[in-house]
């Protein structure tokens, strides 16, 4: 099923953004079967990695995903319009007089201060239940070690409802650094004062780690197809396809320049193709004159500096580049992982940016 985007972008220049939900289910159960008995959960936060919570979370909850994991209080109300039954948990916790607005839409603060587990404790009304966030090396949200051993039996954890203790890894994709295992090891004390509790301390590259796994694995980047095991082939199926038309394709001089402050100069006569997207649709600036896009399958450089609403190639070397053509920028030989590098920045970055100017269709 179609959804297209603003009326004036139909047949006209604009990108097209492609999401793959099939893939997304495929992926979320590629994952699910590594869990080795614990349940799986999808972290949707940020609309759901730019892919769309409307569409991706009902996808997800068809395919049997009861658990789902947000940052923001208004993803949390976005969630629950899309996931009517689903059990919520917002990641960033409980802000000072937020709790009847979790209440009252059904959400899951996980609490991450002892502050905000007397506070949701001392609410008065009905409220679902909360998970414990316990810090194990982020410093960032969540208890101490020492502050959640010692709460272990304090009457505010019953009093609170917490159903699931949670922590989150510092470095889980680099398996060899030795924060993990201290990590692992840390949680799993904690775990230990804690016996009625789920336990939830994966995120996606954590799932492949060894003792890790515990009750409730939280991947979302791999998900969205993202590589978990950098370095290694990616086991995930690509989610996301990102294709723009030729504007037009002009042919300069040996010594011509393009685009702002002409950081880009003709080394030989070349040939170049304009293209409708630019750093407002999330191109980061920062892929200029580093990153490509695929025309007819050639590899064309972005060249110059990215503007707001355009770029540029060298197509040089690819024929079928003409006006109307279609160039890639992510799909097939372009992974978000490699997009993500060629902007000096990380795949995620790159899916939680993707612009709202993009036509955008959903398939599988
Ligand atoms: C974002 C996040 C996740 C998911 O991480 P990925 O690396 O995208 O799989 C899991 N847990 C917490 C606490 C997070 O903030």
């Amino acid at each position: 099923m179609a959804e297209t985007g603003p009326v004036t972008e139909i047949g006209a220049h604009g990108a097209r953004l492609t999401i793959d939900l099939g893939a997304i289910v495929a992926n979320w159960r590629i994952l699910a079967a590594r869990g080795a008995g614990a349940g799986c959960a999808a972290v949707v936060k940020a609309d759901a990695y730019g892919c769309g919570i409307g569409r991706v979370g009902p996808a997800l909850w068809a395919a049997g995903c009861r658990t789902f994991f947000v940052a923001h209080l208004s993803e949390g109300v976005a969630a629950r319009a899309a996931l009517p039954e689903a059990e919520i948990y917002v990641l960033n916790g409980l802000a000072p007089g937020a709790a009847a607005t979790f209440a009252a839409h059904g959400l899951r603060p996980v609490l991450g201060s002892v502050e905000e587990l007397s506070d949701w404790a001392a609410f008065p009304g009905d409220r679902p239940p909360a998970a414990l966030h316990v810090d194990t090396g982020m410093n960032r949200l969540g208890l101490s070690v020492d502050e959640a051993l010692d709460l272990a039996g304090d009457a505010r954890i019953a009093a609170a409802g917490i159903d699931l203790l949670l922590s989150h890894f510092v470095s889980a994709e680099k398996p060899e650094d030795p924060v993990n295992a201290r990590q692992i090891a840390d949680f799993a004390r904690v775990r230990a004062a804690y016996p009625g509790l789920r336990a939830s301390l994966a995120n996606s590259s954590g799932i492949f780690l060894d003792g890790a796994r515990h009750d409730l694995l939280r991947p979302g980047y791999a998900l969205f197809g993202g590589n978990p095991v950098p370095g290694t082939a990616n086991p995930m199926r690509p989610v996301v396809r990102l294709a723009a038309t030729v504007v037009q394709v002009r042919s300069v001089a040996a010594g011509a320049t393009a685009g702002y402050n002409g950081r880009w100069t003709a080394a030989a006569p070349s040939r170049l193709a304009t293209l409708s997207l630019g750093y407002a649709d999330g191109l980061p600036r920062a892929i200029s004159g580093r990153g490509q896009a695929l025309v007819g399958g050639v590899p064309c450089p972005i060249l110059g500096l990215v503007s707001m609403d355009l770029i540029i190639l060298d197509v040089t070397a690819a024929p079928a580049a003409r006006r109307g053509a279609e160039a890639v920028l992510i799909g097939d030989s372009l992974d978000i992982d490699t997009v993500g590098r060629a902007a000096g920045t990380i795949g995620y970055e790159i899916l939680t940016g993707l612009g709202s100017r993009y036509v955008r269709t959903y398939v599988g």
